[in-house]
């Protein structure tokens, strides 16, 4: 069997731009992948579309979207951030566009042309990617890695890219073998959760509402009524809960609450733009101007219609009661239900519908600037194997394009 400079394990986002930046650099390279197609995760991402990376991101506001763990993002984002990955697109026949909250999308084509691009670009750099080969096993001896190890091969190489992904998705591929090497090759890891996942609400209304979109609301996470995270942006009610960005966004802090103690609520403002006295003042022209008038031409200027059965009952006032016969505390009961219409939040759902796993390789096993094991003198990870991962926006795509540059030139210059 041949021998290569570099083996990188996993066809996805990451192995494959690590595969292309490794072999340019005049690594032979070998790429394996379980799948009889390289980044079938991919194929789904941006609904199609592919929001591959976010026009706003630099490698100063970190924080913002990451967190803490941004800073380790650094020298990925100086050398590969968005301007470059754009750049590597569009040089390449894939010109962008930047949309709403700065996501990138392929202008055209979306995230078939953009796969099969980077397969294209990696097999003309002289990659040798072999599918439907899942790696079992590493091998060892003393400090370096061997070899990687499948049903009836075993596949050598001077150094190893690990680009499994995470285990969310799985029917994708990605089932957290690398986080199994990991362990056994003593690196800690960060337990791996569900996150950008939808949540499980108490509320059987919330499930009747399932399909029904809220667009430009604000969705809080309180505990003991405190707010403690809150999003702006699009929403959906599913068949056990809320879903869309904000409410994926929101999962994780969701879960992280869930496991202290507390009582932990979650509140819509279907009119964030406006304040109470001016929420309520609205109410009172609507209630003299509609007169005449029944409860649900009311609602029919301030919600969606097929929210307004709900919202009424929640209210507790018949949608055709007369407007004057409303007394001052149902206004006020209605003002209060429009701007906090409460959830109690059960629990995420699994990694079956996450769109990412949080967790990981924890950031301290790791050379930011190389992204090798600081034990391993030659095993490097990428992608959302590592422990980092963003909101929706396009940023977990940029995680995968940084690190896999900074793995594979380091790899390929070692
Ligand atoms: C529905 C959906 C929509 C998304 N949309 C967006 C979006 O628009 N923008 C964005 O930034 N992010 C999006 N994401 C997240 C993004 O897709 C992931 O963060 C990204 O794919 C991670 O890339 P990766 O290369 O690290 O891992 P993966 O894409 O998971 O790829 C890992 C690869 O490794 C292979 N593999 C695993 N184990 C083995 C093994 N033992 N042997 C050989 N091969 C193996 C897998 O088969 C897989 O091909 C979305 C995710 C989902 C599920």
């Amino acid at each position: 069997m041949d021998s290569f400079d570099i083996a990188i394990i996993g066809a996805g986002p990451a192995g494959l731009f690590a595969a292309i930046e490794a072999a340019s650099r005049g690594a032979k390279t070998l790429l394996l992948e379980r799948n009889d197609e390289a980044g079938k995760k991919l194929l789904l991402t941006g609904k199609g579309r592919c929001n591959f990376t976010n026009a706003g991101l630099t490698a100063q506001n970190l924080q913002e979207p990451f967190g803490s763990k941004g800073r380790f993002l650094h020298s990925g984002l100086a050398s590969c951030g968005p301007k470059e990955i754009r750049r590597f697109f569009e040089e390449r026949g894939l010109p962008s566009v930047v949309e709403r909250g700065k996501r990138v999308f392929p202008r055209s084509g979306g995230a078939e042309t953009l796969r099969d691009l980077l397969v294209r670009e990696a097999l003309k750099n002289g990659v040798v990617l072999r599918t439907d080969l899942p790696v079992r096993k590493l091998q060892k001896e003393g400090d370096a890695i061997v070899a990687a190890e499948t049903a009836e091969e075993v596949h050598r190489a001077k150094r190893f890219i690990i680009a499994t992904g995470g285990c969310s998705y799985p029917a994708t591929g990605s089932r957290g073998d690398g986080f199994r090497w990991a362990r056994e090759l003593g690196l800690a890891i960060v337990t791996p959760k569900p996150a950008i996942v939808p949540i499980r609400t108490a509320e059987l209304w919330s499930h009747r509402l399932q399909g029904l979109a809220l667009r430009n609301v604000t969705l809080t996470l309180l505990r003991e009524g405190k707010p403690i995270d809150r999003r702006f942006g699009e929403m959906q009610f599913t068949p056990f809960g809320i879903s869309g960005p904000i409410a994926m966004d929101l999962a994780r802090s969701v879960g992280e609450a869930l496991e202290k103690d507390g009582d932990i609520t979650l509140s819509i403002d279907l009119k964030p733009a406006l304040d109470e006295g001016k929420l309520d003042g609205r109410l009172i022209r609507d209630f003299e101007n509609l007169k005449g008038r029944e409860f649900s031409a009311v609602l029919s200027g301030l919600l969606p219609r097929d929210l307004i059965p709900t919202f009424a009952s929640l209210a507790g006032i018949d949608i055709n009661r007369p407007i004057h016969s409303i007394t001052r505390e149902e206004r006020k009961k209605t003002l209060s239900l429009l701007k906090g219409l409460t959830l109690t939040p059960t629990g995420l759902l699994d990694f079956d519908w996450a769109l990412v796993t949080s967790g990981g390789i924890s950031l301290k096993e790791l050379d930011p600037r190389t992204l090798r094991a600081k034990r391993w003198t030659n095993l490097f990870f990428a992608g959302e194997i590592i422990d980092l991962d963003g909101p929706t926006g396009g940023y977990n795509l940029q995680i995968c394009w940084s690190t896999a540059f900074l793995a594979a030139r380091a790899a390929a210059d070692q």
